[in-house]
């Protein structure tokens, strides 16, 4: 009995501070004849170089050698993400932006700050995989908005990677 650790000193006390980002945040995507209506949280579109993998989608790894896609021999393709409150259910998730948006919508390009701007996307055709189309509005709803979160983080955990995966690359 003398070597049995009391359980007063075997609590696993921190100094580490709570992870803000606990929840996990969907990707939402829109189906033809539907516009979806959001206001950004972000201030700019994260882009990511991915591939499609068993029907889901996997980032790109630098080193095409450690990069499944790569060494399957799938296209690369650019993918955007934005975080945003959606509209109908007034949820946090995230939304996937196409090249195509951000060739046809200037606001997306990388120098306006899009926090509190409307979005709305929609799909110019009836299939599934028409193109997408974005179109921003200012609306200053800025009061009140859910605070910036990092995209990058909640983006790995959705791909089922570490969570510091990139930063350890940067
Ligand atoms: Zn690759």
């Amino acid at each position: 009995m003398a070597d049995k650790i009391p359980p007063s000193q075997s609590i696993d006390w921190t100094d580490d501070q709570p992870d803000p980002d606990r929840k996990w945040y969907k990707i939402i995507s829109v189906k033809p004849r539907e516009r979806l209506s959001s206001i950004i949280i972000s201030r700019k579109v994260v882009g990511v170089y991915t591939h499609w993998i068993d029907a889901g989608t996997q980032p790109h790894m630098k080193n095409e050698k450690l990069c499944q896609g790569c060494r399957m021999n799938i296209r690369k393709a650019w993918k955007g993400y934005l975080g945003v409150l959606w509209g109908l259910s007034g949820n946090i998730t995230l939304l996937e932006v196409t090249p195509e948006c951000v060739r046809l919508c200037p606001a997306l390009q990388g120098k306006t700050d899009l926090r509190g701007m409307n979005i709305v996307v929609f799909r110019r055709g009836v299939q599934r995989n028409s193109p997408m189309q974005a179109e921003v509005t200012r609306m200053n709803q800025i009061k009140g908005l859910p605070p910036e979160f990092d995209l990058r983080f909640h983006l790995c955990r959705l791909w089922g990677l570490a969570p510091d995966h990139f930063s350890e690359e940067q």
